[in-house]
């Protein structure tokens, strides 16, 4: 029976990140960090969200379970026919991607929040300025006029968890996908080959409500698994040619 989920994750980095956005904050850097309203830096819904489809898209390709490419129309759920002409023998219109996070045509199961600072001392900001220097390919040298400046955010090592919220009226078998999703990244955010935005550690506390007016109930870690195991074999009986 699907209850209302909300999944409290926290991501402790090694690292410090940048999520380079629009924000006007400091216009003097080249590629200045997304921020809250409060001028912490953050790591917007979006992107969160965006980080997590892909990496479980691309385990999914691997375990050769169909899933549909979006974001073109074309090569998404329901429109991919490859795709679909697998799903189909199993009653299935939309790839188990787009069954919970949606696709133009499917309305995504699960809502995520922005991810933010745990910690966020008063007078302080987890910003800091760096300088990147291009290298000239056939010379090796640094090339002064290609130095760009760019914010990372993060700061000391005890502001590096972040945590945020996802949630959704699911399945077990949906809640175990979603967590197995949350756990693939390695990374937030660009500059990867610097080394930035390397997650460390990653807590997820669960919990349900199986009527609106009733208190969250924590689902124990246990449950939790055999509904990620559930999961990973329901995802991969797609892998298996379907029975005539
Ligand atoms: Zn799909």
């Amino acid at each position: 029976m699907p209850a209302l989920v909300e999944l409290h994750v926290r991501y402790r980095l090694q690292t410090a990140y940048a999520i380079h956005g629009d924000s006007e904050h400091s216009s003097h850097v080249d590629r200045s960090v997304e921020r809250g309203p409060d001028g912490w830096p953050l790591i917007p819904a979006s992107s969160w969200r965006g980080r997590v489809r892909a990496q479980l898209e691309s385990l999914l390709r691997a375990l050769n379970v169909p899933v549909c490419y979006p974001p073109a129309p074309a090569n998404t759920c329901p429109h991919d026919a490859a795709v679909l002409r697998r799903l189909r023998p199993y009653g299935r219109w939309f790839c188990p991607v787009c069954d919970l996070f949606g696709s133009a045509w499917h309305p995504s199961r699960v809502q995520f929040d922005d991810l933010v600072h745990l910690h966020r001392p008063r007078g302080t900001i987890a910003v800091a300025e760096r300088v990147s220097v291009s290298i000239n390919r056939s010379t090796g040298s640094a090339e002064e006029q290609h130095l760009t400046s760019f914010e990372a955010a993060g700061g000391d090592e005890a502001l590096h968890t972040l945590t945020g919220r996802v949630r959704g009226y699911l399945e077990p078998v949906q809640v175990g996908l979603l967590v197995t999703a949350l756990r693939l990244p390695t990374h937030f955010g660009a500059e990867k080959a610097r080394g930035l935005g390397l997650i460390g550690t990653l807590e997820i506390e669960t919990t349900q409500r199986t009527h609106p007016w009733s208190s969250p109930a924590v689902v124990d870690e246990k449950t939790v698994e055999s509904w990620v195991e559930q999961a990973l074999e329901e995802v991969t009986r797609l892998a298996a040619p379907a029975a005539v």
